[in-house]
């Protein structure tokens, strides 16, 4: 029977910061009209993430062309392309004094490019104001159309980040309109051209507590470090609001440690894993610690 998010346990609750320091980043983006992933996913790290002074922009809009069962962002019809949002976020992320910068967007099904040249005028945006600073792109699939996965990663990211979010059984019962194939896809043409170009990793994440076992987490596991993906973010699946997908069950610590452990037998090189981890969690030392050693 699927767990209430009434009974949450103490490990999946994060107490680090209560938005005591949040208030310049808050205002910030106010200021800058910026959207983040941590306030429209409802990240239950925002208290600690904003108290360090760091947030996920999410490009494009609050408004995503698809619906998935796990996630809260708004669907709909979104607003069109703003071409001043990568010089506001440029410009943000230099007044929070950032060195390391994550980017997201919702899902752009409507446009021509599926969000691709934001992403790129926004890391030019950020390495033209903020010369050495290190950005980590998490996108979606652009439909697997790799000459849109090509503009990205010519544009040269530290990290480009695609998540499968779950195992391939549980994938259509989640994500709207994604396939378990095709993310695959998404990380192993992102990992080709990583490797052509010489420069930037490929990292990807996923949620448990949706209801898959152990072997197909350990599956799943494989699938991704056979593209080439050397980072993995593993974190617990919380239900945003009672109209999204249940929580099957919520993951113990020490399930999370093994589960890290059985990421380093598979061969990646920084695993991050954990009830609160998310793909941005910390993202700057996740990349610190792998820079350099990645296989
Ligand atoms: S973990 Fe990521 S999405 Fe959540 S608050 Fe932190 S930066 Fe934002």
């Amino acid at each position: 029977m699927p767990v209430t998010q009434q009974r949450l346990p103490s490990w999946v609750v994060n107490r680090t910061g209560r938005l005591g320091n949040a208030e310049p980043v808050i205002r910030r983006l106010r200021k800058g009209r910026l959207v983040t992933v941590c306030e429209e996913a409802r990240c239950p790290n925002i208290g600690e993430c904003f108290d360090r002074g760091t947030a996920t922009f999410m490009l494009l809009g609050d408004t995503c062309t698809r619906r998935c069962a796990f996630c809260s962002v708004t669907t709909g019809r979104p607003r069109p392309v703003d071409p001043l949002e990568p010089a506001r976020v440029a410009e943000t992320a230099a007044q929070m004094g950032l060195r390391y910068v994550v980017v997201t967007t919702v899902a752009r099904d409507d446009l021509a490019d599926e969000g691709a040249g934001q992403f790129v005028r926004t890391i030019a945006a950020l390495r033209k104001r903020l010369p050495g600073v290190e950005v980590e792109v998490l996108t979606g699939d652009f439909n697997g159309r790799e000459e849109l996965l090509g503009r990205v990663i010519a544009a040269r990211p530290d990290v480009f980040g695609h998540n499968l979010e779950t195992v391939r059984r549980v994938t259509p019962q989640i994500r709207g309109r994604a396939t378990y194939d095709r993310s695959l896809e998404v990380l192993r043409v992102a990992g080709r051209l990583v490797r052509e170009q010489g420069f930037g990793l490929v990292k990807s994440g996923v949620m448990v507590g949706l209801g898959e076992t152990r072997e197909e987490l350990s599956e799943t596991m494989k699938d991704i470090r056979s593209t080439g993906c050397s980072i993995i973010t593993v974190g617990q699946y919380l239900r945003p609001t009672r109209a999204h997908h249940a929580v099957a069950r919520y993951v113990e610590p020490h399930e999370f440690e093994e589960i890290a452990a059985q990421a380093r037998a598979i061969g990646f090189a920084e695993v991050a894993s954990g009830a609160l981890v998310r793909s941005s969690y910390r993202a700057d030392k996740v990349f610190a610690t792998v820079r350099g050693s990645a296989p």
